[in-house]
């Protein structure tokens, strides 16, 4: 014990965390600049209430807004080699990843779940941009496999929403054989006739659109996400040409055949719920028979099913 750690590090501290409160309040938007309260902005679905720029949501926030009253079940998938080719850039793979890990509170950047929409069964996996910019490594892959496993096993539809960089570049070659991976994943559906369901947010890039991103029987979008290979400043720089307004958007791709649909995040749950019960030759989903999911409703909600629902069958 000196003057040093009973005095001048609790001060450093403490000015540091004072620092941290503001910013954990108030979130900027990335696209207008407004400063939103983050209470307001989790009500909105991580959606700008200035100019509805759609910002990342984390995976379980998404899955708190898609299940019926928020509930569902996490799919286990298997734990991939840690950094197998020993990979440094600035910093050490491993150390990269206990950040992220840390930011995010995640293991990795997809995770998996099964539960309700609408009263359908359906299997998702979402992927979390704020871990390592989403990027599709060995996990991202066993994610893909582990999802679409599960859904032929219960015979469900498979939701991906797809957020990414690209491939994981510390992993080398083994997160480019991810693409071939996920696709026949994706493969396995299409055989035992499931719909494969993809939703892309912003941004979707690299490998993540070379594979499975664009292998869905339905592509959604949400409005103004950019959906590319190549970014348009590298394209730029390769064609030596301005590119059109809106190049890549979400909007552009719809107007170009690219897409099924653009479609606003706070309706994105009633769309895919009419297209899952669709195509799984359901009747249309009942109405006002679900209450929005909220905290309060989420700890008393049943797991089984209870006997009003038997009766309205
Ligand atoms: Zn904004």
């Amino acid at each position: 014990m000196n003057w040093i750690s009973n005095y001048v590090r609790p001060t450093i501290d403490s000015l540091f965390s004072r620092r941290e409160v503001p910013e954990n309040l108030w979130t900027k938007c990335d696209s207008c600049g407004t400063m939103l309260f983050h209470r307001e902005l989790a009500g909105s679905l991580n959606v700008c209430m200035s100019c509805g720029h759609h910002m990342n949501i984390s995976p379980r926030d998404r899955f708190d807004q898609l299940f019926d009253n928020g509930i569902y079940r996490e799919v286990k998938v298997p734990t991939p080699l840690a950094d197998p080719l020993q990979f440094r850039d600035q910093k050490r793979y491993p150390d990269r990843m206990r950040a992220a890990q840390k930011k995010t509170g995640e293991a990795e950047a997809m995770l998996v779940a099964e539960g309700e929409i609408g009263r359908s069964p359906i299997v998702s996996a979402c992927q979390d941009f704020s871990f390592m910019g989403g990027s599709m490594g060995m996990h991202v892959g066993n994610a893909l496999v582990a999802g679409a496993e599960r859904a032929l096993e219960r015979h469900t539809p498979f939701i991906v929403f797809a957020a990414a960089g690209g491939a994981r570049m510390q992993e080398g070659i083994l997160s480019l054989m991810q693409m071939p991976r996920s696709t026949v994943a994706v493969q396995m559906l299409r055989e035992a006739g499931l719909p494969y369901i993809v939703v892309l947010t912003h941004p979707t890039t690299g490998g993540v659109t070379a594979s499975y991103a664009m292998l869905g029987d339905i592509q959604i979008a949400e409005p103004g996400a950019l959906i590319c290979f190549a970014g348009p400043r590298v394209i730029e720089q390769t064609i030596r040409e301005k590119l059109p307004e809106g190049f890549q958007s979400a909007e552009y791709l719809l107007e170009h055949g690219m897409l099924d649909r653009v479609t606003e995040r706070k309706n994105m749950r009633d769309e895919l719920i009419m297209i899952v019960r669709m195509l799984m030759r359901q009747p249309p989903a009942i109405k006002g028979e679900l209450p929005p999911p909220g905290p309060a409703e989420r700890q008393k909600a049943p797991e089984k099913p209870t006997q009003t629902d038997a009766g309205t069958q």
